[in-house]
């Protein structure tokens, strides 16, 4: 163990910053306001694009009047109220939106992401339970990514930040990730490869599957084909396990239609939604379950009962909130549904740089990766390059290792998305 003086670390004595090496990190940067796609830094005059939507969340740009106005008459109305006992308006009226956009008949609320798979991996399970039956794997891709509490790290990947509590988790059955990328030749037998694989792993008594479907977000932005999903969803079936589709990076119009679900032509059994949820305001997890899941929990003794919950369950400002993104969403649906148009012709001119590899597209999210030495993975030292040349241009981006990529909110102008770019092929030119 090797001591460390203490010095001026971190932006705040206080504070201890999420995902961030504290060493080698540089201090956190004030932020004073946010309009639109603009975060307003405190010591600077200029702007910085927000070009990853604050880690993904930010879906109609930031200080939305809308959005503004109904959390803050919520606020006046109802804060907060036990939901075991009492339910709200605000949360009746998301469910039945939810549950027709999902085609998922029941609603669950927990407070993020990582929640909201950890009560689809629980419902799951005790589905099997409650119906007598021993079915106890879990079926999981390589490269998943479903947050950080205990059983969402179980299913996502082994990594370096999982290490220290491999011991903790729960084991899971894997199978590779067929990812693929403009002119991949490659696929076909990639994902003939998994199938076949799933296949036997599905020999053995399965509770469920879970994927993110058609986009690993943390993973690396790396992306499946429709085609694929389908035929997973039919073996995932015909082996009369459960799917899990985690939504929480890829719903409400992240990839180019309503979820991703829809767009693959996939029906998952349990689906959980967060990041976009609120239009990234308030924190908020939603898992959706069918009708058969939840007539599963309907026996009257005490263990049929799913015996989870949070203390903010269904939050009456985050109900309100989600109501408002919704509202935006349904009265513009082009603003997602065209956003991939918006993309394409950029990638496609950048796509011939040198430094540039495995360039790919989906909805709101273009990626590639950098063609350049050193280790694959989170720790190639070329992300953290592309960052700093990208903030010294004036736009915020956040590079997973040798994955870069732009995922912006749906408000960025033609302008804005133009100066994106720009800022990246003056940073590939700079490698
Ligand atoms: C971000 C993310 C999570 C975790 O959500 P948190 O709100 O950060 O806990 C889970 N699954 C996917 C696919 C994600 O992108």
């Amino acid at each position: 163990m090797t001591m460390v003086s203490a010095g001026p670390l971190t932006s705040h004595p206080n504070l201890w910053p999420p995902f961030t090496q504290i060493r080698s990190a540089a201090p956190q940067q004030r932020i004073r306001a946010g309009r639109g796609a603009l975060l307003y830094p405190e010591n600077s005059d200029a702007p910085l694009i927000d070009a990853i939507s604050s880690w993904w969340v930010t879906l109609h740009g930031h200080g939305h009047p809308v959005l503004a106005e109904a959390i803050a008459s919520q606020a006046h109305q109802l804060e907060q109220v036990i939901f075991a006992d009492f339910c709200h308006e605000p949360a009746e009226k998301l469910a039945g939106r939810l549950s027709h956009h999902t085609g998922l008949e029941r609603l669950f609320f927990s407070d993020n992401g990582s929640t909201a798979v950890e009560v689809a991996i629980k419902i799951a399970c005790q589905w099997w339970f409650n119906r007598g039956e021993a079915r106890h794997q879990i079926v999981a891709f390589d490269g998943a990514y479903h947050g950080d509490t205990f059983g969402a790290m179980a299913v996502g990947e082994r990594n370096l930040f999982s290490a220290p509590f491999n011991d903790k988790l729960f084991p899971v059955a894997r199978v590779p990730w067929p990812a693929t990328w403009w002119h991949d030749e490659t696929v076909q037998d990639r994902e003939q490869a998994t199938l076949d694989l799933l296949d036997s792993c599905l020999e053995v008594p399965t509770a469920a599957v879970i994927l993110e479907p058609l986009l690993q977000g943390a993973g690396g932005m790396s992306m499946v084909r429709p085609a694929f999903l389908q035929q997973v969803q039919q073996r995932v079936s015909r082996a009369g396990a459960l799917l899990i589709a985690d939504e929480v990076l890829t719903g409400f119009g992240r990839c180019g239609d309503w979820f991703a679900s829809k767009r693959a032509g996939i029906q998952p059994d349990l689906m959980a939604l967060s990041k976009g949820l609120t239009g990234g305001c308030l924190p908020m997890g939603v898992t959706m379950a069918s009708k058969t899941i939840f007539e599963g929990f309907l026996g009257g003794e005490p263990q049929d009962t799913f015996w989870h919950g949070h203390s903010f369950t269904a939050n009456p400002l985050g109900c309100a909130a989600a109501n408002a993104s919704l509202d935006l969403l349904e009265a513009s649906p082009e603003s997602f549904l065209g956003f991939e148009q918006r993309h394409r012709p950029h990638l496609e001119d950048l796509a011939s740089h040198p430094r540039l590899q495995r360039p790919r597209l989906l909805g709101t999210v273009a990626a590639f990766d950098l063609n350049v030495e050193g280790c694959s993975g989170y720790l190639n030292p070329a992300g953290p390059t592309v960052k700093r040349l990208a903030m010294e241009q004036g736009v915020f981006l956040r590079p997973l290792g040798q994955v870069v990529y732009l995922m912006p909110p749906l408000c960025i102008t033609e302008e804005q998305l133009h100066q994106c770019y720009a800022v990246l092929r003056n940073a590939l030119d700079q490698l």
